[in-house]
């Protein structure tokens, strides 16, 4: 890494904990290929500190910085301006200044579609089936209306949390027309015709690698034609992913997203490309990949 000096201009990411965040390496991975006097780092920030972290990004004219849980959605009232995508998904993860205040937008949407936009499928034709309804299965909805999908089914395991998911999207009419809703026990019935099997549960991360959020003998019902995707990026694969490959279906990680999420925000900040190729290398290399 280059020299830090009192000209370095600063970019970072808060969240509660920061402490396991990748960020850092693959931004000042790409920070260092440009050669630019920026440096990216981790700001733990607790909820109840995030009002004193703002006023305190303003005296130090932080450049830009990410945000993680839990704050994704907290950030809101203290933006000037959020993107259509940020509010269409409800939470932002990257946000930059401009003439008029710290403006806020969701790059996880970019960064999901990205692996799936390389592929010639007709979305038009594809149902997906997204596992989990949490922060993460905002931005697999939105990415996945983005990409044309005429039906999108929710898996969760809370009827009462479902219903708040389904009437979060009450404002964003194409979006909540087409999206349903459906407990684990129908699963079942949704598996063997999904040509687009999206894990967003954390189920299969550290400690419950031996873990899927489908079982085995329910993922043999999964079309071979069909992608298996997990939002996980370590264990890689995952055990999802390892029932999936089995059936002959094509899996996707997690590590594809971080990068483009990643790259993303980079982009808006550096306002110049950036080097993609350095950011996956460096996570590769880190996570032994
Ligand atoms: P979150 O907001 O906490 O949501 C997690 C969801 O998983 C909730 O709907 C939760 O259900 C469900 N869930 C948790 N444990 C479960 C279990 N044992 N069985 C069934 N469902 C379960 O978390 P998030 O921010 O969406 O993140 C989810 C995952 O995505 C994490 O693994 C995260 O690392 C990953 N992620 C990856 C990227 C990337 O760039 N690759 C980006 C964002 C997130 P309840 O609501 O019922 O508790």
């Amino acid at each position: 890494m280059s020299l830090i000096t009192g000209t370095t201009k600063l970019l970072g990411v808060i969240g509660d904990p920061v402490k396991h965040s990748l960020s850092p390496l693959m931004h000042n991975r790409a920070i260092e290929e440009l050669g630019l006097d920026y440096v990216y780092i981790p700001l733990p920030v607790t909820q109840e500190n995030l009002a004193k972290a703002m006023a305190g990004f303003e005296a130090i004219s932080l450049v830009g910085f990410n945000i993680t849980i839990p704050h994704k959605q907290a950030i809101i009232p203290y933006l000037a301006e959020i993107t259509p995508t940020a509010q269409m998904v409800g939470a932002v993860n990257t946000v930059w200044r401009t003439n008029t205040g710290w403006k806020g937008t969701n790059t996880d949407v970019e960064g999901f579609i990205a692996p799936l936009q390389t592929l010639s499928r007709d979305w038009s034709k594809i149902t997906p089936v997204i596992l989990g309804n949490g922060g993460a299965a905002r931005a697999v909805v939105t990415g996945l209306v983005e990409l044309g999908c005429p039906q999108i089914y929710v898996v969760g395991r809370d009827r009462h949390k479902l219903n708040e998911f389904s009437q979060s999207w009450q404002n964003s009419p194409n979006i909540s027309s087409i999206l349903q809703t459906h407990l684990w026990s129908e699963l079942i019935h949704l598996i063997p015709s999904t040509q687009l099997l999206v894990n967003t549960t954390p189920v299969g991360m550290s400690p419950q690698i031996e873990n899927s959020p489908v079982d085995a003998s329910l993922m043999q019902q999964l079309p071979s034609e069909a992608i298996a995707y997990d939002l996980i990026y370590t264990p890689n694969p995952t055990q999802f992913l390892k029932l999936a490959k089995a059936q002959g279906a094509m899996a996707i990680d997690g590590l594809e997203m971080l990068v483009q999420q990643g790259a993303s925000a980079l982009q808006i900040w550096l306002q110049q490309p950036v080097p993609i190729d350095k950011m996956r290398e460096s996570l590769r290399a880190y996570l032994k990949l």
